[in-house]
């Protein structure tokens, strides 16, 4: 059963990662609806592709899923994925959130993340998930854990590299969905980490070390 609670407000959280997330289960629980904001699949971000957290050595995904699936499940949040947030207006109180929302091309209420499609699918891409170190198909999840767990289908990347049956820029542009969200009070911003590629340098020490490039 999903928490309940009255509405007192409206709140756009811009961002899945586990700012993001906690900052919606926090607000959800004061009242608050909270339209989480996502570009990607699936919430989680960067957490859900770790092992372990410092400094306490924890499972990184021990930690993150019980919020994830309460975010799910929350009847104040309501987890809006592949969109990416185009402009605010307004002021706080009376905010205005635009937004370009991508197809997933499954109907997320009857996926049942069987995998059926993905063991048919006999398109190989590289996963964007793992940084191009394995494949997905072409129907996918984003990862095992994924939240929503639903399945996706990435048609522009297959279109590009295989198909070419059809005018790419027009199907894409059919696709899109603009859209606003309206009466928004305040907002949450959730973007401050990024991965790095480490690389080898030569430093004054005459040692190597890794450093980030
Ligand atoms: S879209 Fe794929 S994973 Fe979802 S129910 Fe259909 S076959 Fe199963």
């Amino acid at each position: 059963m999903g928490k309940k609670s009255s509405k007192i407000g409206a709140v756009a959280v811009i961002g899945g990662g586990i700012t993001g997330v906690q900052a919606s289960l926090d607000l959800a629980d004061m009242g608050f609806k909270v339209y989480l904001i996502e570009k990607t699949p699936a919430i989680g971000g960067i957490m859900a592709k770790l092992d372990k957290t410092f400094p306490t050595n924890d499972c990184s995904m021990c930690i993150l899923s019980p919020k994830l699936v309460d975010c799910g499940r929350h009847e104040n949040i309501e987890i809006i994925t592949n969109t990416e947030v185009q402009g605010i207006e307004g002021k706080p109180g009376n905010l205005f959130v635009n937004a370009l929302k991508k197809p997933r091309y499954v109907d997320l209420e009857l996926c049942t993340s069987c995998g059926d499609c993905a063991e048919a699918c006999p398109i190989s891409l590289p996963n964007e998930f793992d940084h191009g170190f394995s494949e997905r198909k072409a129907i996918y999840k984003y990862y095992p854990q994924a939240i929503p767990n639903a399945y996706i289908i990435d048609k522009e990347f297959s279109l590009d590299r295989l198909v070419n049956l059809m005018d790419e820029s027009k199907q894409t542009k059919e696709n899109l969905n603009n859209f606003k969200l309206n009466n928004i009070d305040f907002i949450v911003v959730d973007n401050i980490s990024n991965l790095i590629t480490p690389t080898t340098k030569e430093v004054n020490t005459k040692r190597s070390i890794i450093i980030p490039g």
